[in-house]
């Protein structure tokens, strides 16, 4: 059987916080806020993979009014939920992701990403796949002030 889940995230960028995204520091004087990291990607990716589990989503999980998730790296999270799904017999066919950020240029750090996700998700390069684009200077994210991600991801059991 066949299963697929959708994600999205968006996190305000703020001064004084490192610009982690996809497991991965992007040199910038801005980062997301947020309990967590702030990995926009990730948490992204983490609810597709729920949503093809049916089982709710990121703040169901890991909440953020829990100080137990202050300050965790995201893939911490990402690995609990890949234990989830191995135990629910299911294996990851495929994701693709969206990042949507005005600056900085996220396209040159895609690589880095895939490598730092792929071997998480048991995913190899072809299966794994990162678009980076603009929001053409549109609403918040077009002005600088948020990075939002998506993802889809098909899970087989
Ligand atoms: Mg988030």
């Amino acid at each position: 059987m066949f299963k697929m889940g959708l994600g999205y995230d968006i996190h305000p960028l703020v001064e004084g916080r490192r610009f982690i995204l996809g497991g991965v520091e992007v040199p910038f004087p801005k980062g997301p806020a947020g309990h967590s990291d702030g990995d926009a990607l990730v948490h992204a990716i983490i609810d597709s993979l729920l949503g093809a589990l049916g089982e709710g989503d990121i703040g169901r999980l890991y909440p953020d009014t829990d100080p137990r998730f202050k300050d965790v790296p995201s893939l911490d999270l990402l690995r609990d939920v890949m234990a989830r799904l191995r135990k629910a017999g299911g294996r990851i066919v495929n994701l693709d992701t969206v990042i949507v950020a005005e600056e900085p240029k996220m396209a040159p750090h895609s690589e880095e990403m895939k490598a730092s996700l792929g071997p998480l998700l048991g995913l190899e390069e072809k299966s794994l796949n990162i678009k980076a684009k603009t929001n053409e200077e549109l609403g918040p994210v077009g002005e600088g002030r948020a990075v939002a991600c998506w993802a889809v991801a098909l899970v087989e059991f």
